[in-house]
């Protein structure tokens, strides 16, 4: 008998006829013999109606309040999949994150899971319940309740999977697994049957939203062994494991893109020692994540930087720059949302001159024009006008024939 973590998503149960559906999955996996601990998130559509609804009341909603009402959306599903369960006569209990008590940090709408505490978790399995935790949800030691930034039903399921020691975490979607690009805008995508915790990592950061950046990262560290799959069918998907060999053989793996870009540029700064460290810093204060780097050449003393951000983060992120940019002089800050970032992945890349110039060669065929760019180890990124995006990845894809094996 094992123990399986099974994540089910927004669009998994949106209805009632899907929230039964994923009941009967549910169960079956019971009577094959496991114990099963369930994650879902909230009904699809529900999250952006809830910060919505926020937003007609106050532009600028605390963050604390903020997570007090998005924690309610994962809360209609718990409850609902349980009354599915107990319709087919097994148990089951739903348990919110603060029930559990998944320990996250204090901050509001982009907490970190520290700790889950796996005794209530266990307490429920071994009375044969099938437990239901509500995703994306956790409380500080102060008894707050926090959010996980958006699709962080993710990370719920993958730290409840490895504080359980689960023999697999499943994340349920409505797409069969991870594939070389966003099915939704490339045709001849292929499915991809396995990949590694660092592949599946570059694609999340870089806009696969199949599986959140920082359940990819979790996953990563402690090692949980991760199922993308489908609800809707029985296919096998796509598994995610360490490192293998047989990987480097596979250039480029995967195209994929990000829509939610800001683009900020800080103009004539000094060109001085400690100007960067002062404005990333103001940055990290406020917990922003700063994605990509550019700064020009010196002209007369000064230089320009360029930086993207999520674009959740874009106004505050554009608000602290414009502070800074007074406090040392600099002639002005501009931000824009208009851009996108496309990337390839692949492990074997490392060791292959001339993907990049590839890369580059397919955008100019399209006549798009790339603004920033940066590269890792098995990825190369390049940040484009918004508009043009679809039509870059179907390119690119194109290009490194990833519509054949
Ligand atoms: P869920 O609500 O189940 O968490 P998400 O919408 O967060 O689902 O993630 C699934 C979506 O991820 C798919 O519908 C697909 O459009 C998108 N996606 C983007 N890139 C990829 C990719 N490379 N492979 C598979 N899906 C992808
Ligand atoms: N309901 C949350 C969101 O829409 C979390 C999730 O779906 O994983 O972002
Ligand atoms: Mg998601």
């Amino acid at each position: 008998m094992g123990l399986i973590v099974q994540k089910y998503g927004g669009t998994s149960v949106a209805t009632p006829e899907r929230v039964k559906h994923v009941a009967r999955r549910v169960v079956a996996t019971k009577q094959a013999g496991h114990k099963v601990a369930v994650v879902v998130s909230a009904p699809g559509g529900t999250t952006d109606h809830l910060i919505d609804l926020a937003r007609q009341v106050n532009e600028r909603p605390p963050a604390r309040e903020m997570d007090m009402l998005l924690a309610t959306g994962e809360q209609v599903s718990i409850a609902l999949l349980a009354m599915a369960i107990h319709k087919l006569d097994h148990a089951a209990i739903s348990l919110t994150g603060a029930q559990v008590r998944i320990l996250t940090d204090k901050v509001h709408t982009k907490a970190r899971i520290l700790e889950v505490d796996r005794r209530r978790l266990d307490r429920e399995l071994s009375r044969g319940n099938i437990v239901i935790v509500a995703g994306f949800q956790g409380i500080t030691a102060e008894d707050e309740i926090t959010t996980l930034g958006r699709g962080g039903s993710d990370v719920t399921a993958v730290a409840l999977a490895s504080a359980l020691g689960a023999d697999v975490c499943e994340i349920y979607t409505d797409v069969e697994g991870v594939f070389t690009a966003d099915p939704r805008i490339a045709p001849g995508v292929r499915k991809l049957d396995v990949l590694s915790f660092d592949e599946i990592l570059e694609m999340a950061s870089s806009g696969a939203v199949v599986l959140q950046t920082r359940a990819a990262e979790y996953a990563k560290q402690y090692n949980v062994p991760l199922h993308i799959r489908s609800t809707f069918s029985e296919a096998e998907g796509t598994r995610i494991v360490e490192e293998r060999a047989m990987e480097k053989s596979r250039v480029v793996t995967a195209v994929t893109h990000d829509r939610d870009v800001t683009k900020i540029t800080i103009a004539g700064l000094p060109d001085v020692p400690g100007v960067a460290h002062r404005l990333f810093s103001a940055l990290a204060a406020r917990h922003i994540n700063v994605d990509m780097i550019i700064q020009s050449a010196s002209r007369d003393g000064k230089a320009d930087i360029s930086f993207t951000v999520s674009s959740a983060d874009g106004e505050t992120a554009a608000k602290v720059t414009e502070e800074v940019s007074r406090e040392i002089g600099a002639r002005g800050v501009h931000w824009e949302n208009g851009v996108a970032k496309i990337s390839i992945v692949g492990a074997g890349m490392v060791s292959n001159p001339g993907v990049a110039a590839k890369l580059f060669g397919a955008i100019a065929e399209e006549g798009v024009n790339i603004q920033l760019i940066s590269t890792s180890e098995i990825k190369v990124s390049c940040i484009i006008d918004a508009a043009e995006v679809e039509r870059c990845v179907r390119a690119v894809h194109r290009a490194f024939n990833l519509d054949r094996l």
